[in-house]
């Protein structure tokens, strides 16, 4: 008996009308015999709501104890929708039962609004399961080791289902959200964006990591490292279409590099609105500069992405990197008061308009000169690139945020992606 797990996301579960049909999904799946695990997102809006009404009564929220208590709110989100979905699966006639993470339980660390999940006990599951029933397990949260409610970050549920998947060696993820798959970059920014069949593990990776947030990163990493088969498909099909049809419908993210050989070289484009960039002024440019100004960073557990240092003149030269924008004016305060006394630097500029466009595709190992063509295509439209990284497989630049669609809309069409014109 195969078992499955379905994972719902905010749109697929945003109304009374909505969690029905998903129950009516499930049960299919159910009656079908596929053993079922569904693992839901908050209603839509819903996290935004609850952490909004905690903004309201602190604006800044850095401490350990203020965080918690943002997971203890943002958490029930998903309570609310699983047991929902737990009711509406009895009134579609199914055995159903609704856990919270602490109940499986999912254990994971004590990084709060952000915990890593570090095991899943899966018995009370299995036996749910072997009695039956539908289990359905809250996405985006779990339990540190003092027993206190954490959250996995935003796009969470994702990564739950994913883990649950693995723990539970399932034979399948499904990962139902409001578009019908992995698309060559948003389809709502570019309309011309083209759905892919498949897409490997690691383009997948890296367009999450980059911005795509149609699944969340670590959601991805735990398909990787445990090879669980992951789709993602659309929760907006008829609820009763067949289940053949149904899964084989969506993107198969796959493992196997050798089917994507024939593919294009760019396979999808990437963007990012959430970072900003900051730069010290003539610094000076001595061995060490670089821990000096990062190393207070990091230990205020601040992530750094794209890092530039400009060739030194007269022996002082600028420095930038990029945070998430959550975390700017953190980052500044920080290097006003412990950094830059210390580094000679003339001037500190934050600029939090900027964004990050990226190109990906394994095919870049392959070829030469594509990231030169972005340059290109970039200076065509007279956008200019403030920094640039790269990998084996991908391109960033931190450009304006002002061009961000008009970027990826030339850069979309120039690298061939969109969809073929209707015959
Ligand atoms: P859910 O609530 O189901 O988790 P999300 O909003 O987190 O849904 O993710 C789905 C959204 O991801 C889509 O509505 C789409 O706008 C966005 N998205 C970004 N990049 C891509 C892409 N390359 N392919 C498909 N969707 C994308
Ligand atoms: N509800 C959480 C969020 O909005 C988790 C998720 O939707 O995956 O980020
Ligand atoms: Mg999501």
């Amino acid at each position: 008996m195969a078992l499955t797990v379905h994972k719902y996301g905010g749109t697929s579960m945003g109304s009374p009308e909505r969690i029905r049909s998903v129950a009516r999904r499930v049960a299919k799946w159910a009656r079908a015999g596929h053993q079922m695990v569904v693992v839901p997102s908050a209603m839509s809006g819903e996290t935004n709501r609850l952490l909004g009404l905690a903004k309201e009564l602190s604006p800044e929220h850095t401490t350990p104890e203020l965080l918690r208590e943002f997971d203890m709110i943002a958490s029930t989100g998903e309570q609310v929708s699983s047991a929902l979905l737990a009711i509406a699966l009895q009134a579609e006639g199914m055995q159903a039962v609704s856990y919270a993470g602490w109940q499986v339980k999912i254990a994971t660390d004590s990084s709060f609004t952000k915990a890593r999940i570090e095991s899943i006990d899966d018995a009370r599951v299995r036996a749910d399961l072997a009695a039956g029933k539908v289990v359905v397990i809250t996405g985006f949260q779990g339990v540190d080791p003092e027993g206190h409610i954490t959250t996995l970050g935003r796009g969470g549920s994702d990564t739950s289902a994913v883990a649950v998947a693995a723990a539970m060696k399932a034979d399948e993820c499904l990962i139902y959200t409001d578009v019908d798959g992995v698309y060559t970059t948003d389809p709502r920014i570019v309309a011309e964006a083209r759905r892919l069949k498949t897409i490997s593990f690691e383009e997948m990776l890296e367009m999450a990591s980059l911005g795509s947030k149609v699944l969340q990163i670590r959601s991805v990493e735990f398909a990787g490292k445990y090879r669980v088969p992951l789709r993602v498909l659309s929760s907006f099909t008829p609820w009763d279409i067949p289940i053949d049809e149904e899964a084989r419908s969506g993107t198969l993210i796959t493992f196997e590099e050798d089917e994507k050989m024939e593919q294009a070289v760019v396979s999808g484009i990437a963007f990012n609105r959430d970072e900003a960039k900051i730069s010290l002024m003539g610094v000076t440019d001595k061995p060490g500069i670089a821990f000096m100004i990062l190393g207070p960073v990091a230990e205020a557990n601040i992530d750094v992405d794209v890092i530039i240092q400009n060739v030194s003149h007269d022996g002082r030269t600028d420095f930038s990197f990029t945070v998430h924008r959550n975390d700017y004016a953190r980052t500044m305060d920080l290097l006003k008061a412990k950094v830059l006394p210390v580094t000679g630097a003339t001037d500190l500029i934050g600029d939090a308009k900027i964004c990050k466009v990226s190109i990906v595709g394994i095919g870049m190992r392959s070829h030469v000169g594509v990231a030169s063509r972005m340059f290109s295509v970039l200076s065509d439209e007279g956008i200019n690139i403030q920094m640039i990284t790269t990998s084996e497989i991908k391109t960033s630049v931190v450009i304006d945020e002002k061009y961000m669609e008009l970027a990826v809309r030339a850069l979309h069409k120039a690298f061939d992606l969109e969809q073929a014109a209707a015959a």
